[in-house]
């Protein structure tokens, strides 16, 4: 159980405080009491008085103003504090460009509240400064004397030093130390015309009043306890101690009592874990707490793991899937209550892990949609991912998600980069007709939400009206059954919207992009977490002092270079005076003193306590941290112990450890003992010859009295991958378009065909060719280009290849103003190749285009395929070369093998008859122009080679013999595709640019490496 110690619970029962560094460990606290009396057998008591120390100071500056504080000043709201740095930050750093000055305002407040929480004056200088400036000769008195501060802090002679050490450093201008003196000085002076203070700026006071009212250190602790009004009531009042602090800060030290120090009698000693990596870590604190589950289902458990957040949701899933699988596959939320049939603790899941802290605000999903609204309807654009993730958001009340989804796949073929709210409405408007009532939905909120919104400027309560009512035009959140989390998350946005609403007092009247730009940073700064339920295991992420006593605590990652904590100095205070102020974090020795603080603390809240340390963090080697080799060499002894009575095997812990094996066999009720040595799920549920594999690579058939889709793709995918044909041509799984940046590839190969079609109905033949100067061909190819753009133009729904409003100097000096500068761009791009191949084709021998974009039909295993060649020349030679263009990148074409390269050119080989005597592909890209391919003999075209006889066989019969070949594999591909063979068989290469590898399995079909966990399925389409 979790326990509160005993001193704190007799400062409750006498009706006093406790205060402890963090809400966390204020919840935890709460938690406690609240089991405490329920083993008592209460059903209702009072609620104790625990709170973090902010809010702890800040209830006492109400009371002391409440009650009469002479001269007490308004107390600011956290976002009017906020807000009012925020404000003077940027003031200061106006003539920087490059500050992201809600960041730096934030810097600078943290750096000003430990300044006052160890009394260090960083205003002297910069008053002093100020005040000898011609410029400032008018200012007032400084607040540092307003508010006590000075008087606070000159207490002795190292006091003194240390003052005249920072104000020598804060009066040099420039740096990091002024800048925080200025700011800090700015935000005072605002204090000041507000009528206002912080939290922070009134401690000294209330001190200072303290002091005057003749309590001592211990006794004015209780000026500030009890339930009632602030007042002395010196020895009798009741107490106010401060628990869980490492190191009590100076501004506290006179105005509670510290908790006692539990007598070290009562210290377990702990185990040490050297786990092999960070993985490994994870998966033994998951272990560890099963067992400990199965021992005790009432047990409490506090593991401390610091890092990335992820880390810690990837340790919450592990540890709900070691203690309760069955739930975890089920999917059930809370449990019944009901043990399990390997008889598990019945814990219901929802109170299994939590995690404490909290994310960012505006990063849960209901309120960052809700904050892109606000940002679209303020104008500010967004990129297209932006507004599609808004579009396909659940939070709307209407329309539905299928008519927004295709709407979102409309706007994807307009391939608009950016958007702003009037070009998403100008978009909506184009939407096909389908579409047309949905889309007009959408528009009608959007300016109805714009018309509430309003612009101008007005008062941060206004705009915070204003943003709600805009909100509810959209219906925000939408009519989605919310659970318990997302209630509450909605709840503390509209409370977000009243505190920017109380911002009204520090500023009158902003703009609307302003209103909604610091709302957003408002939310960014609010952590926010749902409340949590009496959850078995606690995770946090905090190395701090647990206050109240847990039945086991695991503390993680404890090696060398993370504990003693790195010293971590706060930029915006000199050094010197952060050390002469004992500031922890400032120092080696400081962080030392932390460290053992805190292994003290560790080893008195917990009966069992485990302390751990990965040996490699990638591919880098970690020693444990110095202050746990005392243990470990308990802990190697304990495991050899267990080596000979046979529990474990020194083999299987490769590391020092305590107790419990690491891997006891399943939790499922029946089956083989899981794989050692892995806690994942999957592979503790995977059973060797359980599973039955079912290979059915065959899907439906395709009717022959239809041609085949997609002409000769259908060909193309089916020999790159016959799962993949099916996908895309069967199941119409195709790839999203998404805008790009210039012209999307589809159009520049549409592009370069017209244009080059255009050319070769003018020239003929390669004596229209030679005919030609090179300035009347450059004349020629740029009209031939400037007529196929214009198609293009005309063809294309995209908006990219339209004018652009702004126009562009280089399209209009030296383009057809009539394009966008993308297009311009692009055609003197293909102008250019388009040179260049004529300039190859002057070199070929000659020959007359026959035919250009030539549309024919081949029927072969009983399929149609629909084609369009794009060229066919006749060679003077004799005979016919089949010619395909090609904008994109080129492979090393394979003529030969089991899946030549391009079934596209055989297909068309195939209809057109004996006389074809050469194929090639036509590279025309801005690395290559060149022709790639094959003919009955070589130089047929230019650089093509000769197709290759078999040895010891007439060269003048391998052209008909690998024409032969060349149809019977087009017959086998086109077989396939009607019966509907989609079996997962790639060709090499083919799964690099494939879009549909997440449905395809394909990753099951890859050998794991050795030491990869085993693959789960079979291997069907
Ligand atoms: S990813 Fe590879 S195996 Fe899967 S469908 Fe695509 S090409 Fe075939």
């Amino acid at each position: 159980m979790i326990r509160l110690p005993t001193e704190l619970n007799e400062v409750l029962q006498q009706g006093g405080t406790v205060i402890v560094p963090s809400r966390q460990r204020a919840h935890a606290a709460r938690l406690a009491h609240a089991a405490a009396e329920l083993r008592r057998g209460q059903r209702v008591w009072a609620t104790p008085d625990i709170l973090s120390v902010d809010a702890w100071l800040t209830r006492e500056v109400e009371r002391y103003a409440a009650t009469g504080g002479t001269n007490v000043p308004r107390l600011l709201s956290p976002a009017e504090e906020w807000f009012l740095w925020r404000q003077c930050a940027a003031e200061a750093t106006g003539e920087l460009e490059l500050v992201n000055r809600g960041a730096l305002a934030e810097a600078l407040r943290r750096a000003s509240a430990l300044a006052a929480e160890f009394g260090i004056d960083i205003l002297r200088a910069a008053t002093t400064r100020r005040r000898s400036a011609p410029a400032d000769s008018t200012a007032g008195v400084g607040s540092t004397e307003a508010l006590g501060l000075a008087e606070a802090s000159d207490n002795g002679s190292s006091q003194t030093a240390l003052a005249e050490q920072t104000a020598a450093l804060a009066d040099e201008p420039g740096t990091e130390a002024a800048l925080l003196a200025d700011v800090q000085l700015a935000v005072d002076e605002r204090c000041r015309s507000l009528g206002a203070a912080t939290v922070a700026s009134l401690v000294p006071q209330l001190a200072s009043a303290a002091a005057r009212a003749g309590a001592t250190a211990a006794g004015s602790a209780a000026a500030f306890g009890g339930a009632g009004a602030w007042s002395v009531r010196g020895a009798e009042a009741p107490p106010a101690v401060a628990s869980g602090f490492l190191v009590l800060p100076p501004r506290l030290r006179s105005l509670v009592t510290p908790a006692r120090d539990v007598p070290s009698t009562e210290a377990v000693v702990p185990n040490v874990v050297i786990a092999t990596d960070e993985l490994d870590e994870l998966e033994r604190i998951a272990e560890w707490c099963r067992t400990q589950v199965q021992h005790n289902a009432e047990v409490r458990i506090l593991i401390t793991l610091p890092g990335a957040p992820g880390t810690r949701e990837r340790l919450a899933t592990l540890i709900r899937q070691a203690i309760n699988p069955a739930r975890w596959l089920t999917g059930s939320g809370a449990g019944s209550g009901s043990a399990t049939a390997d008889g598990q603790a019945a814990v219901p899941a929802d109170s299994l892990v939590v995690i404490e802290g909290g994310s960012p605000l505006s990063q849960i999903p209901a309120v960052a949609h809700a904050l892109s609204t606000l940002s679209w309807l303020s104008g500010n654009p967004g990129d297209f991912e932006a507004v599609s993730n808004w579009l396909r958001a659940p939070y709307w009340m209407s329309p539905g998600e299928v008519p927004r989804a295709r709407l979102d796949l409309s706007l994807r073929e307009r391939e608009r980069m950016q958007f702003n709210l009037r070009d998403l409405t100008g978009a909506l408007a184009g939407v096909p007709s389908a579409l047309a009532s949905a889309a007009k939905e959408i528009t009608s909120q959007i300016n109805k939400a714009t018309l509430l919104l309003g612009q101008g400027a007005a008062s941060p309560r206004d705009w915070s009206e204003r943003f709600r009512a805009a909100l509810e035009a959209f219906g925000w959140p939408g009519e989605r059954a919310r659970d318990s989390g997302e209630q509450q998350t909605v709840v503390r946005f509209y409370e977000l919207l009243d505190e920017f609403g109380q911002l009204a007092a520090a500023a009158r009247s902003i703009s609307r992009s302003n209103a909604v730009q610091w709302f957003g940073e408002l939310a960014t700064r609010t952590a926010f977490r749902p409340a949590d339920d009496d959850a078995v295991v606690t995770i946090t992420s905090a190395l701090a002092a647990p206050v109240v006593r847990y039945d086991a605590i695991w503390v993680a990652g404890l090696h060398a270079e993370a504990f003693p904590q790195p010293v971590q100095p706060d930029p915006f205070i000199p050094l010197a005076a952060q050390l002469a102020a004992g500031v922890p974090a400032a120092s080696a020795n400081g962080r030392l003193a932390e460290a053992r603080a805190l292994l003290t603390q560790w080893r008195t809240s917990a009966d069992t306590l485990v302390l751990s340390a990965p040996s490699r963090a990638e591919d880098l080697e970690l020693l444990p941290s110095p202050l746990l080799a005392e243990w470990i060499h308990s802990s190697e002894k304990a495991i050899a112990e267990q080596a000979i009575v046979g529990e474990l095997t020194l083999a299987e812990r490769p590391a020092f450890a305590e107790g419990p094996t690491l891997a006891e066999g399943p939790t499922l009720a029946e089956g083989p003992p899981a794989a050692p040595g892995s806690l994942w799920l999957p592979t503790r549920i995977h059973r060797e010859g359980l599973l039955e594999t079912v290979e059915d690579g065959v899907g439906v058939q395709w009717p022959v009295e239809k041609p085949l889709p997609s002409g000769t793709r259908s060909l193309e995918l089916q020999n790159q991958c016959p799962f993949r044909a099916y996908a895309e041509l069967r199941l119409g799984s195709t790839p999203l378009d998404a805008p790009e940046p210039g012209i999307a590839a589809d159009l520049r190969g549409q592009l370069l065909h017209a244009a080059l079609q255009k050319l070769w109905s003018r020239l003929h033949d390669s004596q229209g060719l030679a005919a030609l100067s090179n300035y009347a061909l450059e004349a020629a190819i740029h009209r031939c280009v400037e007529e196929a753009a214009s198609e293009t133009q005309r063809n294309s729904p995209s908006q990219r290849t339209r004018p652009s409003a702004v126009s562009d100097a280089q399209g209009d000096l030296f383009g057809n103003p009539q394009y966008s500068p993308a297009l311009t761009r692009e055609c003197r791009r293909a102008e250019k190749l388009i040179g260049a191949l004529c300039a190859l084709e002057r070199e070929r021998a000659a020959f007359r285009v026959e035919s250009t974009e030539l549309e024919t039909t081949l029927t072969v295993s009983g399929a149609r395929l629909n084609m369009r060649i794009d060229r066919v020349d006749a060679l003077e030679t004799g005979g016919r070369a089949i010619l395909d263009y090609k904008s994109g990148r080129r492979g090393t074409a394979d003529w030969y093998g089991e899946r030549p390269s391009h079934p596209q050119l055989l297909a068309y080989l195939a209809a057109l008859g004996d006389d074809v005597t050469g194929m090639a592909t036509v590279n025309v890209t801005a690395r290559e122009v060149r022709f790639d391919g094959i003919a009955n003999v070589g130089e047929l075209l230019p650089k093509v080679k000769g197709v290759e006889a078999d040895f010891g066989t007439d060269p003048g019969d391998a052209w008909p013999k690998w024409r032969q070949e060349w149809r019977s594999r087009i017959e086998q591909l086109a077989a396939a595709f009607v019966a509907g063979r989609a079996a997962v068989d790639p060709k090499p290469g083919a799964c690099d640019y494939c879009h549909v590898a997440s449905i395809c399995r394909i990753s099951d079909r890859v050998a794991p490496a050795e030491g990869d966990e085993p693959a789960l399925g079979g291997e069907d389409a």
